[in-house]
């Protein structure tokens, strides 16, 4: 389970390449002039990231979900801003489709996506459904082969970006959490009552488009309806499983960013003709780092490992996120802390990484939701019961291996 195979390592490393060469020299400048790269999500692309957990015959790179959390990983340690916009493609948007899409909506609608010629999203939120997804009121009316979609959708990742929102809308409000329905609405197709907008001067992610999605009678074929009338609740807690598995390993990348930029300071910086680093107090907070970061490598590679069993992993994945992002906020301000005034300034990414994590506490599950997960678990009130629309074990017998897999090079 903690060893990674040679695929996976070589996987790590090209990421890794590419993050330094690609994300690296322009990231400061991005994040400063909060501008998001329309030519990012092609450049993932290039190297079939945007579909490496999803097997080949619906076009992704047939890689497993370690994979995917190396990616996540990887970028983060760079860019939470690429890692985000990841995470919504493959973790939300795609792994619901591919769970709970019938075979020709693999093939017509997950295929582009995980080619990485499309691009997705994931719309749940509204203005008064953050947390509470009872009270989401975007209404879906049948009308013969479609459905028009009324509502909107707020604090979409990727929302002006993508030519795919997966958006949760009701048949019914009377029904509750049952009426709830998943929708692959389609840019091309929704017609004028599709119109994105983007959120401006966010105080973090300032390089990640968030978007308003409106909803004004978007029409949508009956034929991308994912899952049943009634089964979109579902379809988003499993989406959100994956979700948060990639934010816990993304926030993995930022603990050892920090970490490796407080190491590198403290051996050079010196105060009272010291290294700083030789000062206990802050080799608490470099100690804390080092402590932290193994702890959420170990977290998300578990959840990994049970979704590469086909296993559900909703407690383990909530956990990894819950904790993962708490400790990537906390290593982010003593990064900042172990920098002094240097960690102040934006020639320092120390500061970036604090605003970025502190989105991590929030999307998919603010940190209270997930401390609350975590007591339901632990005090019995809830436990994960199979899900109907399991993921494939890994490796499958059709696609095991690296001499069938299309591993990026
Ligand atoms: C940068 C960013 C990107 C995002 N991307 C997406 C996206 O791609 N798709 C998408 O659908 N959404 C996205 N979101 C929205 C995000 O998922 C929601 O903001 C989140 O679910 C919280 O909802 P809310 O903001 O309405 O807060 P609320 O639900 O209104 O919560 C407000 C406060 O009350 C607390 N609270 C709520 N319920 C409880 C409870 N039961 N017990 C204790 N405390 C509670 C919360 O923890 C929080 O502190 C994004 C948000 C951000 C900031």
């Amino acid at each position: 389970m903690l060893e990674l195979t040679d695929e996976q390592r070589q996987f790590e490393a090209t990421i890794r390449e590419f993050a330094g060469r690609e994300l690296a020299p322009e990231i400061p400048a991005r994040d400063r002039e909060h501008r998001p790269d329309p030519e990012l999500f092609a450049k993932l692309a290039a190297l079939g990231i945007p579909g490496v957990s999803i097997p080949q015959r619906y076009g992704g790179a047939g890689l497993d979900w370690i994979a995917l959390g190396l990616a996540c990983e990887e970028l983060e340690y760079v860019d939470a801003s690429c890692r985000t916009a990841l995470s919504v493609h493959a973790g939300l948007c795609l792994t619901g489709i591919y769970q709970w899409g019938t075979e020709e909506q693999r093939q017509r609608i997950l295929r582009p996506l995980a080619e990485g010629r499309r691009q997705g999203c994931f719309g749940l939120t509204e203005p008064d459904a953050g947390s509470d997804v009872r009270a989401l009121a975007t209404r879906a009316h049948r009308e013969g082969d479609a459905y028009r979609l009324r509502g909107q959708k707020v604090w979409i990742s990727m929302g002006d970006f993508a030519d795919v929102i997966l958006v949760f809308a009701t048949v019914d409000p009377a029904l509750g959490l049952r009426g709830i329905t998943a929708f692959a609405v389609d840019r091309e197709l929704a017609g004028p009552g599709l119109r994105t907008e983007p959120i401006k001067e966010k105080y973090g992610l300032r390089a990640s488009d968030t978007a308003v999605v409106y909803l004004d009678d978007a029409l949508v074929p009956a034929a991308n309806r994912i899952g049943e009338e009634g089964e979109g609740f579902k379809v988003a807690m499993s989406c959100l499983d994956s979700g948060r598995y990639c934010v816990a390993s993304g926030a993995a990348g930022t603990i050892r960013a920090c970490l490796d930029m407080s190491v590198s300071y403290a051996r050079q910086r010196r105060v009272q003709g010291e290294e700083i680093g030789r000062f206990q107090l802050v080799q608490q907070m470099i100690a804390g780092m080092a402590r932290d970061y193994d702890i959420a490598r170990l977290l998300w590679m578990r959840a990994g490992w049970l979704k590469n069993q086909g296993q559900r992993s909703s407690r383990e994945s909530a956990l990894a996120k819950w904790v993962n992002s708490e400790r990537a906020n906390r290593c982010a301000d003593d990064a900042l802390q172990v920098h002094g005034a240097t960690g102040f300034s934006e020639e320092c990414p120390a500061a970036r990484y604090l605003r970025n994590s502190r989105a991590t506490l929030i999307y998919e599950g603010t940190r209270e939701v997930q401390t609350q997960l975590a007591a339901e678990y632990a005090l019995g009130y809830r436990e994960d019961r199979p899900v109907r629309c399991p993921l494939p074990a890994w490796p499958n017998e059709e696609e095991a291996g690296s001499e069938h897999s299309r591993a990026p090079s």
